[in-house]
């Protein structure tokens, strides 16, 4: 049985207010200007914010949301301020700060308190036994990895990881050193949050990338919004959604949670948001239990074919599955085997709302599904990934304006970085391509990925931790098993700007290397770099820092992935180290030679905005074996909850950046001053024996008999899917075995988590 970290804050002051009916407006503009300033002043605040999102401006971090061709002067949202001046603070991480706290006090402080501390300044280093960290030199610091790594009984005994912050240059080469010195271990956040969109759209339709632009969101005729709540985690999304509605499009809105953004929209940028009522986003909102989209979508399929048996030739598109497609005629025959007892059952909905879905389907001709973590981090989230493929190929809804698939995806640059090679299993013609031209054999056989990282720890197979960006202590699920891995490494490694909870989890001697921040002017031997970085939608464009960086000591990202390259291979290899960091166009020749899509990459990501990589889906190619999209054959998977237990999803709060808290809010949900609280609809806390506001524990259970408890939280009453909770993360990460994964993609099962809810005795 596995407890909570003791970092577990009071939730005595816990405030509740009816959740906002809608997203963004004046408040979010008065938030994010009040976080800004009170983190970096009025001088940065007014750099960042009047560089970020622009042509040859700082990339936001916050999102991997793209940018409209044209750009307003404030292209950004309340969190993606709040982003770029959270880097940007003026408080700072010294050597002082590391001598007055050792690494145990450390540890008991909470996210948001490690966070606030501001940049870090300098590298550090924890010795075996010291109770603190001590400054080290750069020189020293990347002598100590090399030596650890040449040391190694093989060099799979290390591990790579990436969080999606990286950069394109900097992620290739990452990956190209990491091979060159002979493993694939090359985890990273993709690997907890949309692998299961990767492996469902590589195996269905030949690339595991969405294919629709921002143009194509502007002109559907009705989008879904599929367990995803992008007032909070990609803000500008709405602005696209808003352009739909404006256009005559429609939206359906898919989630356990009603969440603000998509109830209405009042958009900064325009009069009527900042005066009027704003613009309603969501036509249709369905509340579906956690984990029963695929069964929605199998109902929706067998909808669409009876449809057409109705009134042969008029509802789906026959000459598209004759010309792209395959498997249609099994998938047909096991679509209308589903049955609405089990599609009730798995959806919590009635059949009048699935019937009213399905209407709003036959009315739309261009279809867009949009999704996020809410269908990737279930057992079955690669099924229902495959079943949604189907669904548009029925009525020929991929490769056309206005229609497709749309994985939204979280960090900035996790899509660019796979791009790059940042993969485990990356594919032969990949290695093939680097080998040749950098003359070297990579290893061939897949590397670790998240979750095999951390067994591999466990059980001694791995002995060094390398964390480029990213807080993978907190991201990961099973934080107990996670900690106590890493904490087994002989060494570990984390390349970061602020302090986080993973330079607190230290294996037997820990490093702490300070880098450059997006919004940091990087300048190196042949002058002022900028780098770039691929967004959700494959537009490629630069990003360039604009302030002066947070300590003259810090290095750039490049300059130590080559740095340390140098000192754990040797000088004078085929590989010139030396010169990608003096120059970083050279870094951007080599990818243009060995990344598809890239060719003449200096002189078109020079172009204000960028280019566009090719995506094959849009030029009527389907990249599969068989060269055409495939129809799959899913079986329907529900979570069943016994008697007295509840489906939980952790989520991420409103005043929240990934793995860490800004604030103790949450405030579209009406949260305040408290986060270890779970929402629960009414009646589900009534039928518990359970009241408002009860301190419970929450305790999840698996099905081979462990139980994890996660201590201390208030019930909040919400108006959540019935049968259903949820929580913050990374606090619920504890409460997720690590052997609870998606099929197929490896996935944590974050969204999914069957728990049951234990008042505290004497608790009032
Ligand atoms: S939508 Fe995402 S990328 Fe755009 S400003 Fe907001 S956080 Fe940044």
């Amino acid at each position: 049985m596995s407890k909570t970290r003791p970092d577990a804050d009071p939730q005595d002051d816990l405030r509740v207010t009816p959740p906002k009916t809608y997203a963004a407006g004046v408040p979010a503009v008065a938030h994010a200007m009040e976080y800004s300033l009170a983190q970096a002043g009025p001088k940065r605040t007014m750099l960042t914010l009047l560089s970020l999102n622009q042509a040859e401006g700082i990339d936001c971090p916050g999102c991997a949301w793209p940018d409209p061709k044209h750009r307003h002067k404030n292209e950004y949202c309340e969190n993606g301020a709040k982003h770029v001046n959270d880097e940007a603070t003026t408080r700072r991480v010294t050597r002082e700060f590391f001598a007055e706290h050792s690494v145990a006090e450390l540890d008991t402080k909470s996210d948001m308190w490690l966070n606030h501390q501001g940049r870090l300044t300098e590298p550090m280093v924890k010795r075996p036994g010291a109770t603190h960290y001590e400054p080290i030199s750069w020189d020293d610091a990347l002598g100590l990895v090399a030596d650890e790594l040449n040391a190694l009984a093989s060099p799979d005994e290390a591990m790579f990881y990436t969080s999606g912050r990286l950069n394109n240059e900097a992620a290739f080469l990452l990956q190209l050193f990491s091979r060159a010195y002979g493993t694939n271990n090359l985890p990273d956040c993709s690997n907890m949050c949309h692998e299961s969109s990767g492996s469902g759209l590589g195996e269905t339709l030949g690339i595991g990338k969405g294919s629709v632009s921002l143009d194509d969101i502007h002109e559907s005729d009705l989008v879904f919004v599929v367990g995803q709540n992008p007032g909070t985690n990609h803000p500008r999304m709405l602005s696209a959604l808003e352009e739909t509605k404006r256009n005559g499009g429609r939206v359906i809105a898919v989630n356990p949670l009603p969440e603000a953004g998509l109830i209405r929209f009042k958009n900064p940028q325009k009069p009527s948001g900042v005066i009027g009522r704003g613009t309603p986003i969501a036509d249709v909102f369905v509340k579906i239990r956690p984990g029963g989209d695929l069964a929605l979508f199998q109902m929706l399929n067998r909808l669409l074919l009876e449809a057409e048996d109705a009134a042969p030739g008029t509802v789906l598109d026959h000459d598209y599955i004759a010309a792209h497609t395959t498997g249609f005629e099994e998938f047909a025959a096991h679509t209308r085997a589903v049955t609405w007892e089990h599609v009730l059952e798995a959806t919590g909905l009635t059949r009048e709302e699935i019937e009213g879905v399905h209407r709003e389907v036959l009315a739309a001709g261009k279809v867009i599904v949009c999704w996020a973590m809410g269908l990737t981090q279930h057992r079955h989230g690669v099924p229902t990934i495959r079943e949604l493929v189907s669904f548009l190929l029925l009525r020929g809804n991929l490769g056309r304006p206005g229609a497709g698939v749309c994985p939204v995806r979280g960090h900035s640059n996790v899509q660019g970085d796979r791009t790059m090679g940042i993969w485990e299993r990356v594919p032969d013609s990949f290695l093939d391509a680097l080998g040749t031209e950098f003359s070297f054999e990579p290893p061939r056989h897949h590397g670790f990925d998240s979750v095999e990282g951390v067994r591999a720890m466990r059980d001694g197979r791995a002995r060094v931790f390398v964390g480029v960006a990213g807080n993978f202590v907190r991201a990961m699920s099973d934080s107990d098993v996670t900690e106590a891995a890493l904490r087994s490494c002989r060494l570990t490694v984390q390349i970061s700007t602020k302090l986080n909870r993973s330079h607190t989890v230290c294996g037997e001697t820990a490093l702490i290397l300070p880098t450059l921040g997006r919004s940091d002017r990087d300048v190196q031997a042949t002058g002022e770099q900028f780098v770039t970085v691929e967004d959700s939608m494959s537009e490629v464009h630069q990003s360039r820092g604009r302030l002066d960086p947070a300590s003259p000591d810090l290095l750039s990202e490049v300059a130590i992935i080559t740095r340390l390259a140098r000192r754990t291979l040797g000088e004078g290899g085929a590989i010139p180290w030396e010169d990608f960091e003096a120059d970083y166009a050279l870094v951007r020749d080599r990818i243009a030679r060995v990344v598809p899509g890239f060719d003449d990459f200096n002189a078109r990501v020079a172009v204000p905005g960028g280019f566009r990589l090719p995506n094959p889906v849009n030029e009527g190619r389907f990249p599969t074996p068989s060269g055409k999209a495939v129809f799959t054959c899913n079986d329907l998977d529900m979570i069943a909850a016994p008697p007295g237990h509840l489906v939980l999803q952790s989520l991420r709060s409103h005043d929240q950046w990934n793995t860490i808290p800004y604030a103790m809010n949450d405030r579209y949900r009406g949260i305040h001053d408290a986060r270890r609280i779970v929402m629960v609809n009414p009646d589900d806390i009534a039928e518990l024996g359970l009241a408002d506001r009860d301190l419970v524990d929450i305790v999840s259970i698996w099905t081979d008999g462990s139980e994890r408890r996660a201590e201390g939280f208030r019930v909040v009453a919400y108006p959540a899917a019935r049968g259903s909770a949820a929580s913050y993360y990374p606090e619920t990460n504890v409460l997720v075995p690590l052997d609870s994964v998606a099929e197929v993609s490896n996935t944590p099962t974050s969204k999914g988590v069957i728990v049951r809810l234990e008042r505290v005795a004497g608790s009032s």
